[in-house]
């Protein structure tokens, strides 16, 4: 079945509401949810176990060739095959995608949502539920985001060439999209926010590791290193991330 087969004949004269992906394993549910968003004018994409979710969505996140591209809003089932709801929530919050993800599951009781939520999921929704409710809430939740979007647009670092997003976890050298590993992201992090600052490397560690990091600070040179591997034209002159001898790094 081809993943966008929902997509209403008339989606393109209302384009503009965004992508949904409906990660279901019951067939009929999967079906009725996609059937009532794509009369909403949503474009639908439908998984029906967690891997192939995941591959979904992270093949938009990396932009490979297959990818869909910008999936606006996950709705997602707890019990799932392959890979429960829950951890597909937490992996996609780990890899540090912002999608707006809307739990929908049998498993009402307050500790599934309450979990669910700290998974990094959004907004919870017990089965049964309505379709105007469930439309309801989708529509809340994409407002909230692109709300969400607008003001942290405002809140980016920027340093000479570098700019960077917190709340996206994504960083641009030149307009170019860095891809960096999230302690890179966090180290570069912590940099931009106070350019030509000293930092030592168990600041570092403290700050990006936390206290309880049990390698040696080594590590820290290490991951300095592939920075200056993706940020300097020459790493072995650093424009930004420069050595300190006897203190640590700082940028600029
Ligand atoms: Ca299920």
């Amino acid at each position: 079945m081809v993943s966008s087969g929902f997509a209403p004949a008339q989606s393109s004269l209302r384009i503009g509401l965004g992508r949904v992906l409906v990660v279901e394993d019951e067939e009929l549910i999967r079906e009725t949810v996609a059937l009532a968003l794509a009369e909403e004018g949503f474009e639908i994409i439908v998984a029906a176990d967690g891997p192939t979710a995941l591959e979904k969505l992270l093949g938009a996140a990396d932009g490979s060739k297959d990818a869909i591209p910008d999936i606006s809003l996950v709705i997602l089932d707890l019990m799932l095959p392959g890979m429960n709801g829950l951890d597909l929530c937490r992996l996609v919050r780990h890899r540090g995608m912002d999608v707006p993800i809307l739990i929908l599951s049998a498993k009402g009781t307050e500790m599934d949502r309450v979990v669910g939520l700290e998974v990094g999921a959004d907004d919870y929704l017990s089965k049964p539920f309505g379709m105007r409710e469930l439309i309801a809430r989708c529509r809340a939740l994409l407002r909230r985001y692109q709300s969400k979007a607008k003001s942290d647009d405002t809140s980016a670092l920027r340093f000479e060439g570098i700019t960077l997003h917190p709340n996206e976890c994504r960083a641009f050298l030149n307009d170019v999209e860095l891809n960096l590993s999230p302690k890179e992201f966090k180290i570069l992090e912590l940099f931009m926010g106070r350019p030509r600052r000293v930092w030592s490397r168990d600041q570092i560690i403290d700050r990006v590791w936390g206290y309880d990091f049990m390698g040696d600070n080594k590590t820290v040179d290490v991951h300095i290193r592939w920075l200056r591997e993706k940020l300097e034209e020459d790493p072995s002159k650093p424009k930004y991330l420069k050595t300190v001898r006897g203190f640590g790094y700082r940028l600029g």
